[in-house]
Parts: C-alpha cells; structure tokens; sequence
C-alpha cells in the first residue's frame, strides 16, 4: 500500500488525484488532505477517504470543520503549520503537491527533507525555487515525479535515459483559445472567453494562464530545473490537438514523444505508480478519426507572456519569483474585471522592470520579491 497526502485536495489536480486513488484502492490510501476554504468539499472528501489529518489554510475554517467531522477519528489542522505537519507526516510515502502558488514551497522542502517523493505539479515551487529543491532533493535521495501533462510525457521520454543524450525538450502548447488572434482582438477578451479551454479542463487561474501563454512560460522554467537543461535546450511547439504531449529530442536526432487524449489523471497515475504503469480507463487515441496532427511557431509578439517568461528565466534568481507573483496578482485582478486581458502581460512587464534581481535567492528573498511585487502592483492599481 502506498500512502500519499494532497496539498490542494479540492482543486482540480487534487479532486483527480482522488479519482485516480479510487480506482487504485488496493494499493493506494489517503493519509492526509489539505485545501484552502472548501469546507464542504472537505467534509465529504474526510468521510469517503477516511485521512489521519486534514488542513484548512484559515483557523475559521479548520475550526468549522472540527465541528463538522466531530465524529470522526481524524484531525483537523490550519495555516502554514498545518501544511507543514502534513508535509512531514510519517506515515506518508508521497505528497501530491497540487495546490496553487508559492505557497507550496516551504511544504515541499520540509517534506523533501522528511525524504517523501514527491508528485509535483505545483509549478511554481520550482519556477521560483527551482534551485533550491531539485539540489535539495537530489541530497535527500527522493524523487520529484512530474504531474504536469507536458513534463510527464517528457519523464515518460526519458525513461531514465541520461541527461547529456538530450539535444533539446520539444515542449508542446496547445496555443490557448485565442491562438492566431491579433494584439488588437485581444483587447476585447473577457473573463469568460478567457476560461474556455479548447482541450484541458483545469483550475481558473491555470486557464488564464493557459490562455496569455504565461503557463506555457512557467512549464519552461519547470523544465529547466525537472531534466537541468539548458534554457535554449527548450523549444515551444504549438500542437492545437494536444495529442502530443511533449517530446524529448536526443543526440543522435531520435524524438521520443508521449502521446494520448488529454487527460490528467494519466500523468497524476504515472507519478504515483512511477516506474510502473497500471491499467486506466478511458478515451483513446484514434488517429483514424484524428486525421491529422499540425504544428506552429508561438506568437510570442501577440502572446508576450512567454517571451517575458524567457526573459526572466535568462535573468535567472528572483525575477522568475517576480514574473510568476506579478501574474498571480495580474490574473486575480483580471478575474475581479479590474484589469484588462492585455493588461495581464503590461502589468507583468512592468513589474519585471521595476526589479533588482537577486542571485540565488534564499526562501526568505523568494518571500520578499513576492511581496515586493504584490505591493508595486498594491500601488499602481486598486484593488
Ligand atoms: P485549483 O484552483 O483547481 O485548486 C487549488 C487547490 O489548492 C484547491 O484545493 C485549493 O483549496 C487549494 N489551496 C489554495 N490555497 C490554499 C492554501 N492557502 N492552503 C491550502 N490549500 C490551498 O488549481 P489546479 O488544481 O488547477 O492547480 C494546482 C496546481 O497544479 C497549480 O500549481 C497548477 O499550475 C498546477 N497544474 C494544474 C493542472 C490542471 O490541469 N489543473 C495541470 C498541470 C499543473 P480551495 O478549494 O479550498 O480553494
């Protein structure tokens, strides 16, 4: 039996990884579960699942659902703390690090050091800590599995070849909704249009993300730290099919792709079962009623969310830090309709100016450029 804890048990990754856990029951079980605010998702989740411990980021909410699953033997936790003993817990063997933003760091490591695996696919952990917890992990002897549908597939092209047989990562994108639009359509986009995905069902701040290319910006960073390639190692191939899930490009001019129907519990399997597979349920590729798979440059004039990624991660230490908490900050007022869609990247790219980037920065310095963003955001526009 292995024993896993989910960060982030009511999002999207998270609700999946419980699917995934549910048609695995003989060999996987929930030890612990940790949201934000989704206390009754939470309570229904605590009774199917039965966890040791359960957290919920506010004090409020932990002591609603105290209440709540009082009849129960599990125990209910809150805040940083929470996430942190969920971390380290001793009966767990792997944290599913599905939870949203650069909170997740400081769980990550402390599990990292509590020598748990961990299936990844909170990107923003190693976007900004990336230098942080892949040496870390390396130290400690666990592995960081690839949840993300790209670096899954391009964990399952490798299947443990080593790193200098890679030339390049082929990392495919779908292109968003509003591939082949120009800068002046853009300007009209709403929240609505926005969260419509052509392929991927996935969390709101993800869509959008998804939407700007900004996602696709961070999963290059992610990639950077996951196979340690170089930045121009990393080539951005928009796939609209979303069929080929990425690929890996070796020496010798072989590309080993993985392909399949968009599904995320297949990656969220592959990490938890890594190096076997198991069987799944579900759609299959059918390539006679594919038809056909297309290929395209990004349009990163129009979609400047993945040349500032680029120009980020060539500025390496803080800035990464400093483009993804701009974005965080962006999109949220984006969702408010405070913001207008174009003005995501302009606030993104402002903030980047606005920063003296810091070299191999600690946690603590990661903390305060996020901070540091927020408040030059704060100032500019109103919340
Ligand atoms: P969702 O917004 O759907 O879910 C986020 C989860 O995190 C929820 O369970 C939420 O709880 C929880 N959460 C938020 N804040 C806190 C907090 N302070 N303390 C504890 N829990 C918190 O996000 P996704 O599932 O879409 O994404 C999760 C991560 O996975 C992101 O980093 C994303 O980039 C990455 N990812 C997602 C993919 C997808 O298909 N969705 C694909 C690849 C990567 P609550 O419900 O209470 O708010």
């Amino acid at each position: 039996m292995k024993n896993i804890a989910i960060l982030g048990s009511t999002g999207s990754i998270g609700t999946q990884t419980l699917e995934v856990v549910q048609s695995n029951a003989e060999e996987l079980s929930v030890v612990a579960l940790a949201a934000g605010t989704s206390v009754d998702l939470m309570e229904r989740q605590i009774r199917e699942f039965h966890p040791l411990v359960a957290a919920m980021w506010s004090e409020e909410a932990a002591a609603d659902l105290r209440v709540r699953v009082a009849d129960l033997p599990v125990k209910i936790v809150a805040g940083m703390e929470g996430l942190l003993e969920i971390a380290q817990m001793p009966e767990s063997d792997v944290l599913v690090t599905a939870i949203v933003g650069m909170i997740g760091i400081r769980p990550t490591i402390a599990a990292i050091r509590a020598g748990k695996d961990i299936a990844l696919a909170n990107k923003e952990t190693l976007v900004t800590a990336g230098h942080i917890i892949m040496p870390l992990a390396k130290e400690c002897g666990v592995s960081i599995l690839p949840v993300d549908s790209e670096h899954s597939a391009i964990f399952q092209s490798l299947n443990g070849e080593p790193r200098e047989r890679i030339e390049k990562i082929i990392l495919t994108a779908s292109g968003g909704p509003f591939r082949g639009r120009t800068r002046e359509e853009l300007q009209h986009i709403q929240v609505e249009d926005a969260l419509k995905h052509p392929n991927w069902s996935m969390g709101r701040k993800i869509t959008i993300d998804s939407s700007t290319l900004v996602n696709k910006g961070l999963e290059v960073m992610e990639a950077k730290w996951l196979f340690d390639v170089e930045l121009s190692q990393i080539q951005v191939v928009v796939h609209p099919q979303s069929i080929i899930h990425s690929a890996v490009q070796y020496v010798d001019g072989a590309i080993i792709a993985q392909l399949g129907v968009p599904d995320m519990k297949l990656p969220i399997q592959y990490a938890l079962f890594y190096p076997d597979r198991r069987p799944m349920s579900g759609g299959r590729v059918d390539f006679f009623a594919l038809g056909g798979i297309t290929f395209e440059e990004p349009d990163t004039d129009t979609f400047r969310g993945l040349s500032l990624a680029y120009r980020a991660a060539a500025a390496g230490g803080s800035m990464p830090t400093v483009f993804n908490a701009a974005n965080e900050k962006a999109v949220a007022l984006f969702l408010d309709r405070k913001l207008s869609y174009p003005g995501i990247t302009e606030l993104i790219e402002d903030t980047m100016e606005h920063h003296k980037v810091i070299l191999n920065p600690t946690v603590e310095e990661i903390l305060a450029a996020e901070a540091e963003s927020y408040e030059f955001i704060a100032g500019k526009v109103s919340m």
